[in-house]
């Protein structure tokens, strides 16, 4: 069975529907009209790279999505027929979708010179010359990422994230899942953008699948998401049973979950160009 941690709640209270825009189109087959080159959804808005088209045969009308956790607007659109209509749409709509863009956390992009999140501190991303693993200097919150050039640079920033957040989340994993007399099979360190982390059982080991951007949240965020998934080691659900496990590991299970909810789109911030 496989349970998930989901920031679905966060999501629902702040993305918001644009759905009054009826354009009552008449469901056709999806055909490509003649001489119009093939459209492969889904894709980004070619001024806009905030604006993903998404094609839906089952939509009834055009509508705007917010998804803050992916920090971008999707533009849900009723079949190939309305593809022109849904970009003009989206024109006409510029103002909503910056508002609602802008509400977010400001970006932390990948950049030398640039702050972000680790562990709960701010970061100043810098970029010596020369080369070499990245080093932090925790003292002066200073992360020294060596790149041969530019372009390389956000890449090897993320990776050294992934990698720190790894080596976290496997230590929490196998400390919780002591407590508990279970054993870990596999941690993996992903870039799940809507849950923090899973956990599956099998043959007696648990199976977790974690978000990196956890290693941007304080140590007690990251060690209660790691808590959680092991307790689900032994109550595959939520139930009440479920959080008298966690909370007989864990100390900080309602402050973290109010973490969460309140910062979590700051995660989600972390490593964003826009
Ligand atoms: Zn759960």
């Amino acid at each position: 069975m496989t349970t998930v941690e989901r920031i679905t709640e966060i999501e629902a209270e702040r993305s918001k529907v644009m759905s009054g825009f009826l354009l009552n189109l008449a469901r056709k087959k999806p055909s490509t009209p003649k001489g119009e080159a093939k459209v492969l959804f889904p894709f980004r808005d070619e001024d806009d790279p905030r604006i993903v088209y998404k094609l839906s045969e089952r939509a009834r009308r055009i509508s705007l999505k917010v998804n803050t956790a992916e920090r971008e607007v999707s533009v849900i659109v009723p079949g190939i027929r309305a593809l022109s209509k849904a970009k003009k749409f989206a024109r006409e709509q510029q103002d909503w979708i910056d508002v609602q863009l802008e509400a977010l956390p400001p970006p932390q992009p990948f950049l030398p010179g640039a702050s972000i999140l680790m562990r709960g501190e701010l970061y100043e991303l810098v970029s010596p010359p020369g080369r070499g693993r990245p080093k932090v200097n925790h003292e002066r919150r200073i992360i020294n990422v060596p790149a041969p050039d530019a372009e390389s640079f956000p890449g090897r920033v993320r990776r050294f994230m992934i990698r720190e957040a790894r080596e976290e989340l496997e230590a929490a994993s196998h400390f919780y899942a002591d407590k508990l007399g279970k054993r870990i099979g596999k941690v993996s360190v992903r870039d799940t953008s809507s849950r923090w982390g899973s956990c599956i059982t099998r043959k007696g080991e648990g199976h977790i699948s974690y978000s990196w951007r956890l290693i941007s949240a304080p140590p007690f965020v990251l060690d209660y998401v790691a808590a959680h998934e092991c307790a689900h080691m032994i109550e595959a659900n939520h139930s009440q049973a479920f959080w008298d496990v966690c909370a007989s590991i864990n100390d900080d299970v309602k402050k973290a979950k109010t973490w969460l909810r309140k910062n979590g789109a700051h995660l989600h911030a972390v490593g964003a160009e826009w």
